[in-house]
């Protein structure tokens, strides 16, 4: 496993760069941002550490470049700012975990072990199932390329079905993850908006995606009736 450190300050750097190597992982080590950049969009990287204030570039904008050509690789933020907003800031921008200054190693390698076996990650806001397309981005649905318009609670469902696509998925835990804790209407509500998906994704093509597990529940999934 190869990590990049971009870290400044060299006893930070230094005393990371000792432990993830006893580990017997591949530590390169740059000290600036720009340098860092570029070996991260130079070599295949497992995972990346960054530290935000740099000189060069700062952590976030490096970042926020990485993320632009490479979407899945793990990065590990390290800093001494503990703010919330530069936290979401910089989960916005990609990063998938936060470490503030001083920690123990101990805990830096304990995070940069669960990021390395999650593995990457597919950011893309995009799920697909044949030509049926939603993003989660957009909050756009299309089916062979053609908008399909849907109420909030069909676009919910639908994006839970995608999401799981293959998977059978019962009434009570579509109206679980759909439906708040307020639901308390009719029990067959999530037949109703089946019924409505249905008439909207899957009625004017021969291929119908959506499927009734009888017993069971509904899936999503391209292939054979199940
Ligand atoms: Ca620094």
């Amino acid at each position: 496993m190869r990590i990049l450190l971009v870290e400044d300050e060299a006893k930070v750097s230094s005393f990371i760069a000792r432990g993830l190597a006893a580990e017997r992982f591949a530590v390169d080590v740059s000290n600036d941002g720009t340098a860092g950049f570029d070996l991260a969009s130079t070599y295949h990287y497992d995972l990346l550490i960054l530290d935000l204030m740099l000189p060069g570039m700062n952590g976030t904008e490096l970042l926020q470049r990485i993320r632009r050509t490479n979407s899945t690789v793990p990065v590990l933020i390290l800093t001494a700012r503990d703010a919330v907003a530069d936290k979401v800031g910089n989960f916005d921008a990609g990063a998938d975990d936060y470490l503030t200054k001083p920690f123990a190693f101990a805990e830096l390698l304990a995070r940069v072990k669960a990021l390395l076996r999650r593995g990457p990650v597919s950011r893309s806001s995009v799920v697909r199932v044949e030509d049926l397309e939603l993003d989660r981005l957009s909050q756009q649905v299309r089916r062979a390329g053609k908008r399909i318009d849907l109420t909030s609670k069909e676009y919910s469902l639908l994006e839970y079905l995608m999401s799981n696509a293959g998977r059978v998925l019962s009434r009570t835990m579509i109206i679980e993850h759909v439906w708040d804790q307020s639901f308390d209407g009719i029990t067959n509500i999530v037949d109703v908006y089946v019924r409505h998906l249905r008439n909207k994704v899957d009625d004017a093509h021969d291929r119908k995606l959506i499927k009734t597990v009888r017993g069971m529940g509904y899936t999503i999934s391209s292939g054979a009736q199940p």
